[in-house]
Order: structure tokens, then C-alpha cells, then sequence
């Protein structure tokens, strides 16, 4: 069998019948890195012959995170729909060369690609149809059209570049259906056609659909079409070592948008379930494009790790400007994050950003901590204040106000000046200080630094947090 040469072609292939999800992601980074690797071509094909359920709006959601991810392809989107004609053309091919034949049973075939409708309850064809001739009479009667696998086929073994050989027998194959009783052709027939068309060189795609390369195989075989390599990339997990569902954590590409994840953050760690580089967690992405290979792709499913998301988009947040922080939160995650921060001018709002970045996972947590902080606390938690408040708080809050009225200019130097000097006066820790002080800032003990955060409210805000708590602890 002819092998599919030269310059490395790759593809994803998705039905727009849903949004991308994690498990479509991961297949496009793989296909993307592996093509920039080799200098080879990333190519784009929208597979949307279900003309039911694909919806414009499902391409225009795939682009989309595409696009998010910072995932480019090359040449022009294939339109599988647009190439109806090429298709029809092929399977009547195949009818006058007796490969494929009519099959009046009425019997369909589960569509192979929805991997929410296994093939539970698929009867294996019996051959009726195989060998009868229709006459131009029963032609005109509805009916599908089958593959004809040819008798001498015992066995269809490929060398899957992530699994190493694989074997059917013939045996756990029967003469599929290439084209509904409709007309429409079947996904494990376009998806060769439109390949071939594209000079596919490598068909790197998810697990799920290891069972329909075989068929696949076979209809190369009969087309005479050269056959690209196979790699099928292990499954992804949710914790209790399942297929990860929406059980376990969000699977649309896009929610995490919307969750407040950065995309560089989402790639980087999307690579790594599957994919190792040493112990290497952290990459560029000029690093990934460098050290990418299928050799480095386990077999074994991979565990989505939410914890490990968070972890590394909290240290991608850090590396990444306040000013991009602040389009993100606005344009991503919370639109009216200005209006919801007022009085605080832009300059304010990136001190801010500066400030809750270096605690924040996500953009979502920094705006609300941000939008919080500007709200003040609507209550104070009694476990912290039952930590924190002693007897001679109130006091010392009390004296620390008189102080505070004192300052014109608010700035960290000054007011850091004044804590510090306050606390030997009153030969108290600074933490004995601080902490109440942050929990009438901001309702908690965990926030940023306090100096910085009273400059930001200003004094006469924190002035009037401060006495709000001191007339909950005097109470
Ligand atoms: N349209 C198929 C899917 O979304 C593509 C399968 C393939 O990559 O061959 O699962």
C-alpha cells in the first residue's frame, strides 16, 4: 500500500454539532505543534454532513476558541458540506467497480462520530443485499449504500505511531454503509475522501475513534488512494479515572474563557496531558513548537488536574502585564468591571490588579476581589475575628484612626512609616495590627498587603471601614 509522502500535512476534522471541548483542544495542539514542529501544514476541515445537528453557530464557536487559543491554520477552510459533489462522485465509482452496492434492508448505521451514541445495539450486517443485482426498478426504492469489504481481507493491522500495531480481523467488520438512504455519505467514508483530497499525511485524533480506522484502511485500499500515517492520542480522564465528563469539570474550550483562564495558560497545560518533556511544566510557546514530538505521547489516559490548571494560570496572571489583565476581566469575564469599581480611575485599577494578581488562579477571582474590595465588607467572619480581635484592639484601632487622620498624603511610604512606628510605640507584633486592619478593609485577614490597600481606599474610606468594625468589636 502506497504511503502518503512528502511534506507533513495534518488536519482537525470537527463536526460543528457542539462546541470544541477539552478532548477536541488537545487533538488541535498536538496537530498544530506537531505541523509547526516539522514545518509542515496545520489544516482546518469543518465535518458538517450531519446537516441536522451542525449549526453555523457551533463553527462560528470552534473558530472562536481557535482563534482564543492563538491557533492558526494554513490554506482555506474545508467545507466538508461544499464537497458533495466529489463525494457522490466517489461512491459511484465504487457502485460501478462493485465495491459498494445497494442495500434495500432499511437497516442504518449509527453515525460513527458521535461519540455520545455508541454503536450499543448495532447488529452486524447480515450480507443480504451483497450479492443481489437491482434492477433500475428497485433502484428507485430507498436504500443505503455499503461498502463491499472485500473477501480477501482477513486481517487490517497499522502502525499506530502513538500505539505501535494494531489488528482487526475481518471478522469484527461487516459492509458498512457509506451513503443514508438519503443520499447523505457516511463520516468513515468522507473523512477518507476529503483526506486523500487534502493530502493528509498524518491523521492524529483522539482514541475514540481507533475502531473506525480500519474501515477507513479499507476504503483507501479501494480507492487507490495513498494512506497517511495514524496516531491516536490517549483519552482524557476526570479523577475517578473515567472519560472526563461535565461532571468533573467544565469541557467547553470556551467556559474556560469565561472562567477567567488565560489561553497561553489552558495550551500550556492542555500539552501536557498526554505529552511529556522531562519534569518541564512551564513552556513557551516557542518551546513547545520546539521540542514537540509523538515519540513523547503516552498511551495511557490523562488525568485533568483542575488544581494544576489553576496553579499555572495563576503563574501565567503574573507574567502577564496589568494592562492585558484589565482588557481580559473587561472584554472575557466581567464587561461592567469599571463601573462596578468606581471611583477608581484606570491607574488605581492596575495598582490593584498589580496587587491581587500575585494571589489570584483566575481573572474571575481578581475582578471579584477587586470589585468586593471597592464594595467593602458586607459582614466580618466570626472565626476571624474570634482569631484576630484581642481586648485591647479596639484601642489600639481607635488610636491607630487618630494617627490616620493626621496623614495628608496617603502614600505606602508614609502610611507603611506610620504602622510600623505605631506598633514599637504600642510594642505590638505588626500582625496584631495588620490583620484587624485588613479584616475592616476587606472582611478577611487574607488579602495583600495593607499598606498598599489603604493608600487605594483613601482615607476617608478606610477611615470609615475602620470604624465600622471598631463599633462591631465595642459593641
Ligand atoms: N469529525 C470527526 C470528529 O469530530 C473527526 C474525526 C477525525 O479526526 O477523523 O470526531
Amino acid at each position: 500500500m502506497v504511503q502518503q509522502q512528502g511534506m507533513v500535512r495534518v488536519r482537525f476534522a470537527p463536526s460543528p454539532t457542539g462546541h470544541l471541548h477539552l478532548g477536541g483542544l488537545r487533538a488541535v495542539i498536538f496537530n498544530w505543534l506537531y505541523a509547526r514542529h516539522l514545518n509542515g501544514k496545520f489544516l482546518l476541515r469543518i465535518e458538517d454532513t450531519d446537516r441536522v445537528r451542525s449549526k453555523q453557530e457551533y463553527v462560528d464557536s470552534i473558530l472562536g476558541a481557535l482563534a482564543w487559543v492563538k491557533v492558526d491554520y494554513d490554506e482555506d477552510l474545508v467545507i466538508q458540506s461544499e464537497r458533495i459533489g466529489e463525494h457522490t462522485k466517489v461512491i459511484n465509482e465504487l457502485l460501478f467497480q462493485g465495491k459498494a452496492y445497494p442495500c434495500f434492508c432499511g437497516q442504518q448505521e449509527p453515525d460513527e462520530t458521535q461519540e455520545d451514541e455508541p454503536e450499543v445495539g448495532y447488529k452486524k450486517y447480515n450480507g443480504k443485499c451483497r450479492n443481489i443485482k437491482p434492477t433500475s426498478e428497485d433502484l428507485k426504492k430507498p436504500h443505503a449504500i455499503r461498502f463491499k469489504v472485500p473477501e480477501s481481507v482477513t486481517q487490517i493491522t497499522f502502525d499506530d505511531l502513538i500505539r505501535g500495531p494494531i489488528t482487526f480481523d475481518s471478522d469484527q467488520l461487516d459492509d458498512f454503509i457509506i451513503a443514508r438512504s438519503d443520499g447523505t455519505p457516511m463520516y468513515n467514508f468522507v473523512v477518507v475522501i476529503d483526506d486523500a483530497f487534502m493530502r493528509i499525511t498524518h491523521v492524529i485524533r483522539g482514541e475514540e475513534h481507533i475502531s473506525n480506522t480500519p474501515k477507513q484502511i479499507l476504503l483507501y485500499q479501494a480507492c487507490g488512494y495513498p494512506l497517511p500515517s495514524f496516531a491516536h492520542l490517549p483519552l482524557i480522564l476526570g479523577p475517578d479515572g473515567k472519560k472526563l465528563s461535565k461532571r468533573d469539570a467544565a469541557t467547553a474550550v470556551l467556559d474556560y474563557k469565561k472562567m477567567g483562564y488565560l489561553p497561553d495558560a489552558l495550551f500550556n497545560y492542555m500539552v501536557r496531558l498526554g505529552w511529556a518533556h522531562g519534569d518541564q511544566e512551564v513552556f513557551t510557546r516557542q518551546e513547545l513548537i520546539e521540542y514537540f514530538s509523538l515519540d513523547a505521547v503516552g498511551k495511557k489516559g490523562a488525568i485533568f488536574d483542575m488544581v494544576k490548571l489553576e496553579w499555572l494560570n495563576g503563574l501565567y496572571m503574573r507574567q502577564t502585564s496589568d494592562q492585558e489583565i484589565m482588557q481580559r476581566i473587561v472584554q472575557d469575564v466581567e464587561p461592567k468591571f469599571k463601573e462596578l469599581t468606581v471611583p477608581w480611575n484606570e491607574k488605581e485599577l492596575f495598582a490593584l490588579i498589580a496587587l491581587y494578581k500575585e494571589r489570584a488562579k483566575t481573572l474571575r477571582e481578581l475582578a471579584q476581589d477587586c470589585i468586593q474590595l471597592r464594595n467593602g465588607p458586607a459582614t466580618f467572619s466570626p472565626q476571624e475575628l474570634q482569631q484576630w480581635i484581642t481586648p485591647t484592639t479596639g484601642q489600639h484601632l481607635a488610636l491607630f484612626l487618630q494617627k490616620l487622620d493626621a496623614v495628608d498624603t496617603f502614600t505606602v511610604e508614609t502610611i507603611s512609616g506610620l504602622i510600623k512606628t505605631f506598633c514599637k510605640e504600642l510594642n505590638i507584633k505588626l500582625v496584631n495590627l495588620a490583620q484587624p486592619i485588613r479584616i475592616a478593609l476587606t472582611g478577611t485577614s487574607a488579602s495583600p498587603s495593607v499598606f498598599e490597600l489603604l493608600v487605594l481606599l483613601g482615607k476617608n474610606e478606610s477611615k470609615h471601614r475602620l470604624e465600622q468594625l471598631l463599633k462591631v468589636i465595642t459593641a
